[in-house]
Formats: structure tokens, sequence, C-alpha cells
């Protein structure tokens, strides 16, 4: 079978497995439904999220609100498309009221983070927010993290603010704009 088939399959079962469990019950009732991930399953790129927010929830695709066209919007100016990457979240229900998630609910999804991951095997992964870099790099501060490469355990890490700060906040739009720019030159050389 052809990788990408195998790697579909897998992401597939994944996603399945994460319903059977019951991953987060008291999520899994407040929410529409469960958002898994979407992209390229042999992406160089996967981007991690925090938590689905409303327009997630009633699509079932992580970043189709406004936070999610900001990034499309950064991503076409590298030209790159949303089927170029993968991109999910590291809790895969929304949070009643987008309130954040908390850690019981970050440490049970974990698992199924790492195991997408791996199934993926990306050059990078970017972080988007402060969540998710603490999810991969707990201990650094995002506003001197962000935009530099941070390499652990064999993975490269690149930590972002999240579209969804940066939209209306001046400076740290053109922070994550500048970040977005410097993002091939990073892929390229790490
Ligand atoms: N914010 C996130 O962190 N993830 C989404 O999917 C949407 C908004």
């Amino acid at each position: 079978m052809a990788q990408s088939k195998q790697q579909i399959k897998a992401l597939d079962a994944l996603h399945q497995q994460i319903l059977d469990e019951n991953i987060c019950p008291d999520l899994a009732a407040s929410a529409t439904q469960l958002v898994f991930g979407e992209g390229n399953e042999n992406a160089d790129l996967v981007f991690v999220g925090e938590a689905p927010g409303k327009k997630e929830d009633e699509q079932g695709i992580p970043f189709v609100g406004a936070a999610g066209k900001f990034l499309n919007e950064m991503l076409a100016k590298i030209g790159l498309a949303r089927e170029d990457i993968y991109i999910t979240n590291i809790v895969k229900y929304r949070p009643p009221n987008n309130r954040d998630p908390r850690p019981a609910e970050k440490l049970a999804f974990l698992p199924f983070l790492q195991k997408q991951i791996e199934i993926i095997q990306p050059k990078l992964i970017v972080t988007l927010g402060r969540h998710s870099m603490e999810c991969f790099l707990p201990g650094l501060k995002i506003s001197q993290a962000h935009g530099q490469v941070v390499q652990k355990e064999g993975q490269a890490y690149l930590p972002f603010y999240h579209p969804a700060a940066a939209l209306y906040n001046g400076s740290l739009r053109q922070t994550l704009i500048d970040d977005f720019a410097n993002l091939p030159h990073l892929l390229e050389t790490n």
C-alpha cells in the first residue's frame, strides 16, 4: 500500500479511537463534534493550535474562523495553501464558551497529538500560541522564543504567536507576519 494511503488509514483509525474511547466525555457532550485535524498527511509542516472555537465546532475543521482566515492569508504570502500543511489542535473538542483548555484535557489528548505527529512525520512543528508551545516546549517564554527553531529529541519546533491573539494587536500582528515570512528559510535550513 502506498505510504499516503497507510497514513490516511492510520489517521482515520486514530480519529475513531478518540470517539470509541470517549476521551474527555464532558467536552464531547458539550461540543457539536470532534475537530480532529485537516490537511496533507505527508506535510513537512504541522501547525498545532489550542482548541476549536465556535466555527470549528460547527464545521469540524480547525482554524476556519477569523484566526483561520488570517492564518490562510499568511500561508498564501509564502506560497502555501492549507492543502500543503496539516493543522490540528492540542484539545480536539471546543471548550464551553471558549474557556482555556484545562491541564487534564490537554493531557488526555496529548497521546493522540503525539500519534498524529508520528504518522505525519513533519520536518517542522509550528506551535500557535502559548498553550501549544508549552505542550511541547515547557518553560519557554513566547515573547523570547517566537520565530526561532528549537530542536528537541530529534524534532524541530517553531513557536509562533497565536493568530487570534495577533489579529487585533498591531505589533503582535506584524511580529507574526514577519515570523511567517521567515518560515520558508527556516524550513529549508532545519
Ligand atoms: N483557535 C485555535 O487554537 N484553534 C482553532 O482551531 C481555532 C481557533
